[in-house]
């Protein structure tokens, strides 16, 4: 039948996601993880297939949301810290499809970082994606308001963010929420094995 995935183009991988998973510890502000319940690998990590690829679950959610990720960089789960998680793929955080905990980093910072990456971006003029990071920092969780471009989420003082992408991710984890709801009425009525991902 295929009905939810035509009325809602774009959105039939949700009805994979459970968005009731754990908080995490060490970042409760993040609110809960998207627990993907499609494929995983051995590793545990979330994927899916698009046009006959895998694809990782955290890098199609990303590039959903802000466009092709520039070669060397990787989308990094910000809910998942090393420090208090299980190692390998008893960590849930794997599984995790929240686009506000994904994070673009290089593959070396991936390797590198402990939760915790620092003032990294501090000396970049731009965000990865071509936005200019300019002005005074915003540091208001939550409502981003117009003037400078630069995010400092208040309890991670010494992270700079880019305040369009965060805007645009704001945006985007309120859409999903909100599909993911409606996909969830629509499947109780009967729709839901007809899902197939394309
Ligand atoms: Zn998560
Ligand atoms: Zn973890
Ligand atoms: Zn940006």
């Amino acid at each position: 039948m295929g009905r939810v995935g035509r009325r809602l183009p774009g959105v039939r991988w949700l009805a994979r996601i459970d968005m009731a998973g754990p908080v995490p510890v060490h970042r409760p502000e993040l609110g809960p993880c998207w627990l993907w319940t499609g494929e995983t690998n051995e590793q545990g990590y979330g994927y899916i297939v698009v046009g006959g690829r895998k694809v990782s679950l955290a890098r199609y959610v990303y590039e959903r949301a802000h466009g092709p990720l520039p070669e060397g960089y990787e989308p990094d789960h910000a809910c998942h810290d090393p420090r208090v998680c299980p190692p390998g793929p008893e960590c849930p955080h794997r599984a995790c499809g929240n686009l506000g905990h994904l994070e673009a980093v290089t593959h070396r910072e991936n390797v590198l970082r402990s939760g915790a990456p620092t003032a990294i971006n501090a000396a970049k003029v731009e965000c990865l994606h071509g936005h200019p990071l300019t002005g005074d920092p915003v540091r208001v969780e939550g409502v981003f308001y117009p003037g400078g471009t630069i995010y400092v989420p208040p309890k991670r003082p010494t992270h700079r963010y880019c305040l369009i992408c965060k805007n645009r991710e704001a945006a985007e984890v309120k859409r999903l929420r909100r599909e993911c709801e409606r996909l969830l009425i629509e499947t109780a009525g009967g729709a839901g094995e007809q899902l197939t991902f394309g």
